[in-house]
């Protein structure tokens, strides 16, 4: 079978030109004295997520927006994280809220998730912004989905009429880029097909497809010969590897060797999805503060 040139995604390469984009409006917003800022809430110490915290401020200070982050203990319950919500929601300096990745599953997620002000719900946790995703009309769409959207678009890979396969069905990735897939218009008007743990006989369905998302957190779990000849393959995974060295290495879902000439695009991990994520989010937190500004 003759072999594909692989084109290895440079996620970092897009989020520079995203951050450019992005500080242009800052500048646009700060000349009119609003500075964006954005609230994270940290509930319990997960390693991953506080260094996702410190790219968001590195980030953030370059482009001139405040970070006001919230630790808060683990053993905490609903009614003082939804305390803390309240008066983040009334704070008329903050645009954005976003709450790390795992809340405890000693709390409530559904009440905290419908605490956060549908206006100001950045990574569009609260069910009401998530039902507008699913209706294709929506104030902000979670990061994550709209970051692969960006690489998709980036890399001029049309949906329109392909067969996108996403392996992961969670409310933060695969269902809410499903969605976004379907929507009538330029980046959806896709056949979406969504495959988790209980799918029979998934390599049927990756071979099947033009696009491959995989969003499961299983390192290097899809492997070259689980594809065709040329499919586009978005990995959104992030596992921490050890090897037989001991030595901890980042990998994504997919086996990035094995599918170099056989897959069309791969984004590597690190430096594929991940930056672009965190731009995206930056993105939605912009056009909070300028819904602000015209209010
Ligand atoms: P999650 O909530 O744990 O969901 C995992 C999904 O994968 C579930 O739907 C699960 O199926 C499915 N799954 C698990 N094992 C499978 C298997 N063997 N075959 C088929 N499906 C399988 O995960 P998540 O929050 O969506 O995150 C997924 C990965 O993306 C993680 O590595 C995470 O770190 C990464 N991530 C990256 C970014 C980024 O910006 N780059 C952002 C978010 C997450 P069931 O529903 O049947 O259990």
């Amino acid at each position: 079978m003759k072999k594909t040139e692989t084109v290895i995604i440079d996620g970092r390469a897009i989020a520079k030109n995203l951050r450019e984009e992005i500080s242009q409006t800052t500048d646009d917003l700060i000349t009119r004295s609003i500075i964006p800022k954005i609230a994270i809430i940290h509930i319990g110490e997960d390693p991953a997520s506080l260094s996702y915290t410190k790219s968001i401020i590195k980030i953030s200070s370059k482009l001139n927006i405040e970070v006001d982050v919230h630790n808060i203990e683990g053993t905490t319950t609903n009614a003082h994280v939804i305390q803390e919500l309240k008066s983040l929601n009334e704070d008329k300096k903050i645009h954005g809220i976003l709450i790390q990745e795992p809340i405890p599953s000693t709390l409530n997620r559904k009440e905290i998730s419908l605490s956060i002000s549908s206006f100001k719900d950045i990574d569009c946790m609260n069910p009401i912004n998530l039902g507008g995703v699913m209706r294709g009309a929506f104030p902000f769409a979670p990061s994550t989905p709209l970051g692969v959207l960006k690489l998709l678009e980036y890399e001029n890979i049309d949906t329109e009429g392909k067969h996108v396969v996403i392996v992961g069905r969670s409310n933060i990735v695969g269902k809410p880029l499903a969605n976004l897939l379907l929507i009538k218009g330029k980046g959806g008007n896709a056949t979406v097909t969504v495959c988790h743990s209980r799918t029979k006989d998934l390599p049927f369905f990756t071979k099947t497809a033009d696009i491959l998302i995989v969003a499961i957190g299983k390192p290097e779990f899809i492997t070259g010969n689980m594809l065709k000849q040329g499919t586009a393959v978005i990995d959104v995974g992030i596992n921490d590897k050890v090897d037989k060295d001991g030595k901890h290495k980042l990998v994504g879902d997919v086996d990035f060797n094995s599918v170099i000439n056989i897959a069309s695009y791969i984004t590597p991990v690190p430096g594929g999805v991940g930056p672009v994520t965190t731009m995206m989010l930056l993105s939605n937190l912009i056009k909070a503060a300028g819904r602000v500004s015209k209010e």
